[in-house]
């Protein structure tokens, strides 16, 4: 466990609720939330079930994923007017056509402590070029510095992961860093233990890391990343079933049980302040 734990707390394990996310839809389970209250909604009951983290995407009128710097603003204010402690992580990747400006707005304007940084391009579920282009990443880094907000590095191949080493070396991310590693997308790593580890055992020395498996490796990723000593994310984002065939009730649902297993095996879930200790957050 210590070679792969890195930067992680060996007692705490940190979950990010995943409540949202661009692509699934109310046809696909009812219980998504899409708009401004329905996912504050969800992201305090997640964080009432043990989330220490909360990443965040917002819909359009029509439930369409978006990077609407108005949605943005109205969820971010419910839940900071909520007084919720739970740490925000802004997404900017909500919307495959939006422009980068549009992409960069909503962190730079709203300053939540984490927004993601994709470290590269791919070809999504087979269907479109989620866009990461070189001058992107670069503004991104440079913008997240200049703001004070921290990027989670998401990492859907190993491509990624050298793309994250690069932009260590040349300054645009700084350790240490927070890694996702998001496995079972359609374009990028299948969602298997195998590849988990080969990434995890690659990662660099100086930073946290977290994981999630999407579809039906979904169970055996949060169980590795467990056993590995990593961070964790569920939610409707990354899986709309709970188990084979199960429709989840709602994100909090899925936080529980991460909570119930880590506890079993000898680890507690992370407060908001105990994650931002382990993730290096500026207060
Ligand atoms: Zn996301």
């Amino acid at each position: 466990m210590l070679d792969t734990i890195r930067k992680n707390s060996k007692e705490k394990v940190i979950i990010t609720a995943a409540v949202v996310g661009a692509i699934p839809s109310k046809k696909d389970n009812p219980n998504l939330p899409t708009q401004p209250k329905e996912i504050a909604e969800a992201v305090f009951a997640c964080y009432e079930a043990g989330a220490a983290v909360a990443h965040i995407h917002v819909r359009d009128d029509n439930d369409i994923g978006s990077m609407s710097i108005e949605k943005f603003t109205e969820t971010v204010e419910i839940i900071r007017g909520a007084k919720c402690p739970i740490i925000l992580n802004l997404t900017t990747s909500g919307d495959a056509k939006a422009s980068h400006d549009d992409r960069v707005l909503p962190f730079s304007t709203l300053l939540p402590e984490i927004a993601t940084f994709d470290a590269g391009t791919m070809n999504w579920m087979h269907s479109i070029v989620f866009e990461n282009s070189p001058p992107f990443l670069e503004r991104l880094g440079r913008t997240m510095l200049e703001k004070g907000v921290k990027p989670e590095i998401e990492v859907f191949d190993m491509g990624m992961l050298n793309n994250a080493k690069y932009y260590i070396k040349k300054g645009f991310l700084e350790e240490p860093c927070i890694f996702q590693i998001c496995l079972g997308a359609p374009g990028g790593m299948e969602a298997t233990v195998d590849n988990l580890l080969f990434v995890v055992n690659h990662l660099p020395e100086n930073c946290t890391w977290g994981t999630f498996g999407i579809g039906k490796g979904a169970n055996e990723i949060l169980l590795a990343g467990l056993a590995l000593g990593g961070n964790i994310r569920v939610g409707f984002e990354d899986n709309v079933f709970y188990n084979k065939g199960v429709l989840a009730e709602s994100n909090a649902q899925f936080v529980a049980r991460v909570g119930r297993i880590a506890k079993e095996v000898g680890r507690e879930v992370a407060t908001p302040d105990e994650a931002r200790a382990i993730l290096g957050l500026k207060k």
